[in-house]
């Protein structure tokens, strides 16, 4: 099993979800040509992706979306409300919608939505349950809903949003009305906030924390560690490995071989 956040941050987001019998690319926030060169990259054929997710319809979610549904002819699974929204979906015939009611199932790997307040058209984050285990993705979130933590308990691998410094964005340079809507509760979660939901997802079989979608004018990668590492150090139930995802370049997790 592994994750690879192949792009996270304001500029872009895509991260590939890959079990040993399905590979999940959730959201295409860069061109169609990058996503399949950092795919590569990380050794992976993007002919062999078996779909495409999308959790909202933001531009640094979607950028890319229709040339890569239409280069790869995979199907692309869209929330029945957001279909209306896109602007391209690459090929009407590869879209299967879903609803936070019902999961799906693709390959091995059963998904389910869930909602987060965001300032988008119903926004999701996703579960993953695989043989290997379960992984959630939260990412573009306001505030951590109860349902967000009971929806992401017992994950071996955690993609959380841990997008800002709240000094760093009130001291920064963004406009206040922007300062106001990432602070929201539907902009964008902070470091601080992002570790209290953490705070709640340890667990002995918790094996690894991604934190994603960080603000490159608002955070540092350091600071975003630190505050994960804190979190993680006040507790004795697991040490799970933490990466932080770049924007420019992938940022891979792989289960290590049981030895
Ligand atoms: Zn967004
Ligand atoms: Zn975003």
């Amino acid at each position: 099993m592994n994750v690879v956040l192949l792009a996270s941050g304001s500029r872009g987001n895509a991260i590939l979800v890959d079990t040993a019998k399905t590979r999940l690319l959730i959201d295409a926030g860069l061109s169609a040509r990058e996503i399949c060169r950092r795919l590569e990259l990380v050794g992976v054929a993007p002919e062999s992706l078996d779909a495409l997710l999308v959790t909202h319809e933001h531009s640094d979610h979607v950028r890319g979306l229709g040339p890569l549904v239409r280069r790869l002819g995979i199907p692309v699974h869209i929330h029945t409300d957001v279909v209306g929204v896109l602007k391209d979906v690459g090929d009407p015939e590869r879209v299967r919608e879903f609803d936070e009611k019902a999961g799906f199932q693709v390959g091995e790997v059963a998904v389910q939505a869930f909602p987060v307040t965001h300032d988008a058209c119903s926004p999701v984050g996703f579960i993953f349950n695989a043989s290997a285990g379960k992984i959630g993705v939260a990412t573009d979130l306001g505030i951590a809903t109860r349902l967000v933590a009971d929806q992401l308990q017992g994950c071996r691998v955690l993609v959380l949003e841990s997008n800002h410094d709240e000094e760093l964005l009130r001291d920064g340079p963004y406009p206040w009305p922007l300062k106001q809507r990432v602070r929201s509760k539907h902009g964008h979660l902070s470091n601080r906030d992002s570790s209290s939901l953490l705070e709640q997802l340890t667990w002995d079989g918790l094996d690894a924390v991604l934190l994603a979608h960080l603000s490159e004018t608002n955070n540092c990668p350091e600071l975003a560690r630190a505050v994960a590492v804190e979190t993680l150090a006040g507790q004795n139930r697991c040490a799970p490995q933490l990466l932080v995802g770049k924007q420019g370049t992938p940022v891979a997790w792989c289960k290590p071989q049981a030895t």
